[in-house]
């Protein structure tokens, strides 16, 4: 787990993982924002 600051919360969390098929998306556990997402093998497809 990746600690990254979140700029909702204001704070730092740990990054959460979640991954549906191969699609990677990583995000605050508090209030869900999304930092990042991924495909597997195909590089980023959003950063929001
Ligand atoms: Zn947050």
């Amino acid at each position: 787990m990746a600690r990254r600051s979140c700029p909702v919360c204001k704070q730092v969390v740990d990054e959460k993982l979640t991954r549906e098929g191969n699609v990677v998306t990583k995000s605050c556990p508090k209030c869900g924002k999304v930092f990042i997402s991924y495909e597997i093998g195909k590089g980023y497809l959003s950063a929001k």
